[in-house]
């Protein structure tokens, strides 16, 4: 596995109380594998990811990357937060090669890396421009390359479509579903949007109310392959989308 996730806990203390936010949480990502994690509001979702992300430490258990315990924040991994934070004051190109001045990675292969990718997912003609021009759409699209611009293993999506409107996040999503398996990448994606996680992911981890445990884990393997909008379409669809319902519903 290229991701193992063993026995994670996480309580967070304040002065006059504990809040248990996850409990014992264990299972692997395998090597360019689609992972999604659901489960109700305030369960521990975007703890565990910035677990994960080395941005916050576990109280108990371990993460360990291909086979190394992570210790802080790895350049094997790359995050995508919630909103595209794209600042609106650097044109698309300074955006995307941000993480690159970051890490000290401003170099010509870099730089021509993030250029094709931008032409790739037809955002070439865009570099100049400034976010505020572009569509929440592409918008999300700067941010994945921005993510991909340091070429991480693997990447970290925090509800990456939660702020864009229905009709857009369909088509965002098929288009970032299609980049990360295009540019073989090992995605672990936290939403508490059911269809989201069916549409996309090889497998899909259900964590219960906080304090999160995991709850099932579905292989949506017989899905593989097809791209969210045909998943949609599939009867398979409904057969997991229901599973997971019952299962969050049982445990809100
Ligand atoms: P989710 O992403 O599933 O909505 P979170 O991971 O954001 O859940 O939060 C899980 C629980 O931990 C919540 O009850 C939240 O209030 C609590 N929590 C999150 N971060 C902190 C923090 N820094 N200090 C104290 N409590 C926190």
């Amino acid at each position: 596995m290229l991701v193992e996730i063993n026995g994670v806990s996480k309580t967070y203390q304040s002065p006059d109380s504990e809040i248990h936010a996850l409990r014992d949480i264990a299972f692997g990502v395998a090597e360019g594998e689609f992972v999604s994690i659901v489960g109700p509001s305030g369960c521990g979702k975007s703890t565990l990811l910035s677990i994960i992300a080395g941005l916050d430490a576990p109280s108990g258990g371990e993460i360990r990357v291909d086979g190394e315990a992570l210790r802080g924040v790895s350049r094997k991994i790359g995050y995508m937060p919630q909103k595209d934070q794209l600042f609106p004051w650097r044109s698309i190109w300074d955006n995307v090669t941000l993480g690159l001045e970051l890490q000290r990675q401003r170099d010509g292969a870099h730089l021509q890396r993030v250029k094709e990718l931008l032409e790739r997912y037809g955002l070439g003609q865009f570099a100049q421009r400034a976010p505020g021009q572009l569509s929440g759409g592409m918008r999300q699209r700067c941010a994945l390359i921005r993510t991909l611009a340091t070429d991480p293993r693997i990447l970290l999506l925090d509800e990456p479509f939660s702020a864009l409107d229905y009709q857009t996040r369909l088509s965002v999503s098929d288009d970032i579903h299609n980049i990360i398996r295009r540019e073989g990448k090992t995605a672990l994606l936290v939403t508490h949007d059911i269809s989201e996680s069916v549409s996309m992911s090889d497998r899909v981890v259900v964590l219960s109310a906080r304090p999160g445990r995991v709850k099932a884990i579905h292989d949506l393997s017989e899905l593989r392959g097809l791209t969210p909008m045909q998943r949609r379409d599939h009867a398979l669809f409904h057969t997991y989308f229901n599973a997971i319902w019952k299962e969050l519903e049982l445990s809100a």
